[in-house]
């Protein structure tokens, strides 16, 4: 017998008929024995509408009623697989954020999960009942309704894992795995039977959203073993893996090593210039210490070195959703910082090659930059870790620069 955990993400879990194909894949896991609890998202596109509505009812809504909105997607798909698992014969009950409880902080939006309470979900399992737990959502102090910023179920899932000791924390999606890059835009891309841990936690953060980048970090603090596959199709590739199991660096032989590991890509950044900043210190800490103030991640920074004006233009990417905030700010610290414009531009993508490879190996980059001149296409900034390289370019150019970095690294699956 396992203790395991099952996600199932937006397109499992859209509609009836494929609730009813989850439902008899949970009922396979209890056949076989084991003891298993469920972590569900919203009908695909659920959230997305529901987002919808708080920005048409005000474009500064409060995120506390945000997430009373948005959460309750997961509310209606978690009651669902119940009845569903109930009428496969399998005794299922739902256990909402705030039942269980799902404790988190109390940054709406965007909120850490800090305990889960295992007391009712013991008992369940215990009993042979499966808990089925709407992902995406718990309580904060005070008892409010949170929730964990999008793609969130994913946290849940390796949350609830940890807390019960699981053996497994299976994510089940709508591919069969994890890729050298979005199959959806690369057909030739190649599934990874293993990646590591520290690899899929920085194609996450770039923008590989088949996981939830917090969802990476948990799993390897807490050990979980988590595994990515298809929901819709059992299909085993040439080794007889399924899927692909996100495993410890120590777990992969210096064969399986790959120079790159994979390529991501993310549109949902907004690049910001201030021009004519005056370069003396203390300048560019007065444009990001606002920002940090009120919790706007900045990603991407270029600043030039000023020659004869004693002036530089300063360009920095934020998250696109933070924009209208961070132009807020910009604009209320203007005179401390002492800029003569602030140039917006939303049409842009940060495209990134990841691979643990880079560490020992020179060459990378001038690859990537190489490839993208080739094709026309400008860099606008860089960024750079241990293993990885950022490039952000005009949006129109991320599926082909995707394509031709995906060739130009050996990455494509032979014909
Ligand atoms: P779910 O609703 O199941 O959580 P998501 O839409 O959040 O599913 O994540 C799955 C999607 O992630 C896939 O449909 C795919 O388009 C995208 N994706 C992006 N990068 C990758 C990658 N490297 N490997 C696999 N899928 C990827
Ligand atoms: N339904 C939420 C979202 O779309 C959470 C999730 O699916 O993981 O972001
Ligand atoms: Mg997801």
């Amino acid at each position: 017998m396992a203790r395991i955990v099952m996600k199932f993400g937006g397109t499992s879990m859209a509609g009836i008929e494929r609730i009813r194909i989850v439902a008899a894949r949970v009922k396979r896991e209890v056949d076989a024995g084991n003891q298993v609890a469920v972590v569900v998202s919203a009908m695909a596109g659920e959230t997305d509408r529901l987002v919808g509505f708080c920005r048409e009812a005000s474009a500064r809504y409060d995120a506390r009623e945000y997430d009373v909105v948005v959460s309750s997607g997961e509310q209606v798909t978690s009651g669902l697989l119940a009845i569903a698992l109930q009428a496969a014969g399998v005794p299922a009950r739902s256990w909402l954020g705030w039942q269980l409880p799902i404790g988190t902080s109390d940054a709406h939006a965007s909120a850490r999960i800090e305990a889960i309470d295992m007391t009712a979900l013991d008992a369940s399992l215990a009993q042979g009942v499966v808990a089925v737990i709407p992902g995406f959502q718990g309580i904060d102090g005070s008892g409010r309704v949170t929730t964990l910023g999008r793609g969130g179920s994913d946290t849940s899932a390796v949350a609830v894992a940890a807390a019960m000791k699981a053996d497994r924390c299976d994510i089940y999606t709508d591919v069969d795995g994890v890729y050298t890059t979005d199959p959806r835009i690369v057909p030739r891309a190649r599934k990874l039977s293993r990646v590591t841990y520290e690899e899929m936690l920085e194609l996450a953060s770039v923008g590989a959203k088949v996981l939830q980048t917090r969802s990476v970090g948990l799993a390897m603090k807490e050990g979980v073993r988590v595994r990515v596959l298809s929901s819709f199709e059992d299909a085993r590739d040439d080794d007889g893996h399924r899927g692909t199991l996100i495993v410890g660096e120590e777990e992969i032989d210096d064969m399986e090593r790959q120079l790159i590991t994979g390529i991501a890509h993310d549109k949902n950044e907004a690049k910001i210039t201030l021009t004519q900043v005056s370069d003396r210190p203390g300048s560019v800490a007065a444009i990001f210490a606002p920002l940090a103030g009120a919790g706007i991640n900045v990603d991407m920074i270029v600043q030039n070195i000023a020659h004869s004006t004693g002036s530089t233009d300063v360009t920095f990417t934020v998250p696109a959703v933070d924009l209208t905030r961070t132009i807020d700010v910009l604009e209320g610290a203007r005179d401390n910082i002492g800029y003569a414009s602030l140039v917006p531009d939303t049409h842009v993508a940060k495209v990134s090659v990841v691979g643990v490879g880079m560490r020992s190996h020179a060459g990378v980059a001038a690859t990537m930059f190489t490839t993208l001149g080739e094709r026309g296409i400008n860099i606008q900034a860089i960024a750079t870790s241990e293993i990885k390289v950022s490039v952000l370019i005009e949006e129109d150019y991320t599926e082909l620069a995707v394509r031709v970095l995906h060739t130009a690294y050996g990455l494509d699956a032979a014909e």
